[in-house]
């Protein structure tokens, strides 16, 4: 074999900064600070803070392969902590701050993070399980004023650390294979599991979500990521917006319609990426109090399907672009986006909302195949459904510590994904049910499975079933289904039971009692049927006749 002879350049996140310094250093990051002020710095500032952190992880005692975990909102400091970790050759560990404090003490412990970074506003929600953290040695934190009460033990402010070291510091990411960053992301049942990506993985995702037929930003760009950096690491946009040198206007805890219409209007923003909750809110607020969104050449949706409606309604009333994707934690997570192509050019206003409303086009780097219940792969017709399987530059082939799994990962190499989808013949793909018991609301994980144990532990209850129910503006909420063991069940009793374990928005939107929850051949609760028969919100439990 003859070998190539191109250099062995490494794909590892240094390289981002190093370019942003010297290409794009008078470039802004502007952060919303809890007050509304902004803070605003330039990416040569940036660069000089990234390094101290580095130092100042050192001086903490975080060496190469450790777990930091980041426990905050969108905000300049965590974006220094997005290079600083993965710089330090640590791993930024994102922790997800609407997780219960049973799940963020399983996933901290798990992680066996050695170290948080915590954003002041959010002291409250980590201070009572900071006793039950095993490993962690030191809280750092940041946003926080120096006379604010911190009730963690070993905690140093940020600012501090950053005050005592030095700028020059040499980069400890010294192989493409360490590992970067790490990501839980929500099981079915049981507590949820780690994504493990590598420098070279998400170098590599960062040239793909860069790509025109991803998210394409370019220098010229003024990027929102209103998706939190906790999950799914914001979609890749912290990398791909600083190896360009897009402006990058962080909100901060300022995640509310109002405030972002605020900001997409006087920061001029070109790209704003969020799940669909955030989008439905922003269009209603638009329409009472009118602002101008322009500038807006992007709004990138994803995390959960953008309805048609809602497509349609921003392209017809502001004359904004949808761009929808779709993604997982396990994928870095881009997958696939909805955009128009050139061949779509002669197709009339419905035509055009019908292609965007599909979950997508996979970007190149990304390969596919639809599996049907025999193992068997079927054709992209469009119309025969299947288990979309995916595998790529940036796709986890393990979960973290979790060897030997055969359930979601096949033997010849590809992850499964859970999502039923068809593809049709030009390569978008439609996502038409899930094999994943879970319920999305507002972008977050709730777990059915989990749900229906506590509440078949409650005396009154004998046997329940919870299923995913469309929602405006959660796109799903949880409806619980449930045999009384007599007469009826108090809604409230069974509230405050579930409350016990979980948080308040994992709560039931209805509950319905029936005589009997339908089961599958083999004796399992019926989910496809249930939803058949509360399909489109109707609480009416009879089945509807299915269509001639
Ligand atoms: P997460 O890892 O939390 O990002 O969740 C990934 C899952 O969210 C996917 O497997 C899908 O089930 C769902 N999802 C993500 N994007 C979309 C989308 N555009 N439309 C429908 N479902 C989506």
């Amino acid at each position: 074999m003859l070998h190539g002879l191109m250099m062995d350049y490494p794909l590892t996140l240094d390289v981002i900064v190093e370019h942003a310094r010297r290409m794009t250093p008078r470039k802004t990051i502007k952060t919303k600070l809890p007050d509304g002020a902004w803070h605003e710095y330039d990416y040569a500032e940036f660069y000089r803070r990234v390094k101290k952190l580095g130092n100042a992880l050192a001086a903490l005692g975080v060496e190469p392969g450790d777990r930091v975990g980041t426990f905050a909102w969108n905000t300049f400091e965590h974006l220094e902590l997005y290079f600083g970790i993965p710089g330090a050759g640590a791993v930024a560990h994102t922790l997800n701050i609407r997780l219960s404090p049973e799940q963020l003490k399983f996933i901290i412990n798990h992680a066996e993070d050695k170290a948080i970074f915590v954003d002041g506003t959010l002291l409250p929600l980590l201070e009572p399980i900071a006793a039950e953290l095993e490993t962690v040695e030191r809280f750092v934190v940041f946003n926080c004023d120096q006379r604010q009460a911190v009730n963690l033990p070993n905690a140093t402010h940020y600012e501090d650390l950053m005050a005592e070291a030095s700028e020059d510091f040499e980069w400890r990411c010294t192989d493409e294979d360490m590992a970067l960053g790490l990501c839980y992301t929500s099981g079915t049942t049981g507590m949820p599991k780690g994504v493990l990506y590598s420098h070279r993985s998400m170098m590599l995702h960062t040239l793909g979500v860069m790509q025109a037929a991803a998210l394409g930003p370019t220098e010229a760009d003024v990027v929102l990521p209103v998706v939190p950096q906790f999950h799914a690491m914001a979609w890749g946009l912290p990398y791909a917006c600083a190896w360009v040198g897009a402006t990058i206007i962080m909100p901060g805890r300022h995640l509310q319609p109002a405030p972002l219409a605020e900001m997409i209007e006087g920061e001029r923003v070109t790209i704003a990426a969020g799940v669909p909750t955030i989008w439905n809110g922003l269009y209603h607020e638009l329409r009472r109090n009118p602002r101008d969104i322009s500038s807006i050449a992007q709004l990138v949706v994803g995390g959960s399907a953008m309805p048609r409606g809602l497509i349609e309604a921003y392209e017809r009333d502001f004359n904004v672009n949808v761009a929808h994707a779709w993604g997982m934690t396990e994928m870095s997570p881009i997958g696939s986006v909805s955009k128009l192509q050139t061949r779509h050019s002669d197709l009339d206003e419905a035509g055009r909302w019908d292609i965007k409303a599909k979950q997508g086009y996979f970007v190149p780097g990304v390969d596919a195949r639809i599996v049907d219940d025999d193992g068997r792969e079927v054709a992209w017709d469009g119309e025969t459904m299947g288990e979309l399987q995916v595998r790529g530059y940036w796709v986890a082939r393990q979960y973290y510590k979790l060897e030997h799994d055969h359930e979601h990962f096949t033997d010849d190499g590809w992850f499964r994904t859970g999502d039923v989808v068809t593809i049709d013949a030009d390569g978008y793909m439609t996502i038409t049910d899930r094999t994943k018991d879970l319920v999305k609301s507002g972008g977050e994980w709730i777990s059915s499975v989990d749900l229906e144990n506590r509440l078949m532990s409650h005396p009154d209850v004998l046997e329940a079933a919870v299923i995913a129910i469309a929602d405006e503006t959660w796109g799903e909420r949880p409806l619980a289904v449930q045999v009384p063991l007599e007469g009826s069940c108090d809604e409230q009793a069974l509230n405050a039971w579930l409350l016990e374990r979980f948080p308040k928005f994992w709560l039931p939107d209805r509950y319905v009692a029936v005589d009997e929850i339908p089961k599958t051949g083999v004796g399992k609760m019926d989910k496809k049927a249930l939803r058949q028969m509360f399909a489109d919100g109707e609480l009416d439990p009879h089945p509807k006749p299915s269509a001639p």
